[in-house]
C-alpha cells in the first residue's frame, strides 16, 4: 500500500455504475447481496455527506458487543461477498472511507495515538491489532518507510480478497484499514494506493 500525504476523499472520486450492475438478470441470492451492498453503499455515501468527508467515530459503532453462541468472526466469504460487489458497483471510495475510519478507531482504541513513526514498532503494532492475534484481517509481513513521510505496507492472506482472483488490486476494504492505523500511528495524514495483490498472482499485497 504505497502512500502519499495530506489528502482527503472527495465526493467526485465517488463513480457509480449501478445503473448497468442492477439492470443485469438477477437470481434472488444476487438480489439479497446486491440489497446489502446497496445498504452499505447508501449509509456510507450518507456518512460522507453529512460529516464533511470524515469517517465515522467509534461512538457510532459498537465494538464490544459478543454474540452469545457465534462470537464476533463470521465466514470469509460474507465479508468478500460485501467487498466484492461494493467494489464493482461504486469504485473503491466508499469502502475505503469506511475502512479507514475502522483503522483510525482500532489503532486509537489500543492507545497507540501518535504513538511512533518507526516502521519496525509499526508492524508489531498493527500485526497485533489486525493479525493471527488480533482481528485477523491480514498478515503484515514488512512495513517499510519512505523519503516523504509515507510508508510502504506488504502483506499476505488479506481477508478481502484472498483466494480470489481478480485483474487489479481487489483488498480496498484492508487498504483503507491499513491508512488508517498508519495515519493514528504515526500523527500524519495518509493516503495510499493499493500498487500490488495476491488476488492478481503478486507473492503479497503492496
Ligand atoms: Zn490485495
Amino acid at each position: 500500500m504505497e502512500d502519499a500525504i495530506a489528502a482527503r476523499y472527495t465526493a467526485s472520486v465517488l463513480r457509480s455504475n449501478c445503473v448497468s450492475q442492477a439492470a443485469a438478470p438477477l437470481t434472488a441470492n444476487a438480489m439479497h447481496y446486491y440489497r446489502q451492498a446497496f445498504l452499505i453503499m447508501t449509509n456510507t455515501l450518507s456518512s460522507l455527506t453529512k460529516g464533511a468527508l470524515r469517517p465515522m467515530v467509534t461512538s457510532e459503532i459498537n465494538t464490544t458487543f459478543d454474540r452469545p453462541k457465534l462470537g464476533q468472526s463470521v465466514h470469509l466469504v460474507c465479508f468478500q461477498y460485501s467487498c466484492t460487489i461494493v467494489n464493482r458497483l461504486t469504485g473503491h471510495a466508499p469502502i475505503i472511507t469506511a475502512s479507514r475510519a475502522r483503522g483510525n478507531d482500532a489503532v486509537e482504541e489500543h492507545g497507540l495515538l501518535n504513538f511512533t513513526k518507526d516502521s519496525g514498532v509499526m508492524m508489531e503494532k498493527l500485526n497485533g491489532i489486525f493479525g493471527e492475534k488480533g482481528t485477523r484481517l491480514c498478515l503484515i509481513q514488512s512495513v517499510t518507510s519512505k523519503p516523504n513521510d509515507g510508508y510502504t505496507v506488504k502483506l499476505t492472506e488479506c481477508a478481502c480478497s484472498y483466494g480470489q482472483s481478480a485483474e487489479e488490486p481487489a483488498c480496498s476494504y484492508t487498504l483503507g484499514v491499513i491508512i488508517g492505523a498508519v495515519q493514528v500511528i504515526t500523527g500524519v495524514h495518509m493516503q495510499g494506493a493499493e500498487m500490488a495483490c495476491q488476488s492478481c498472482g503478486a507473492d503479497t499485497c503492496v
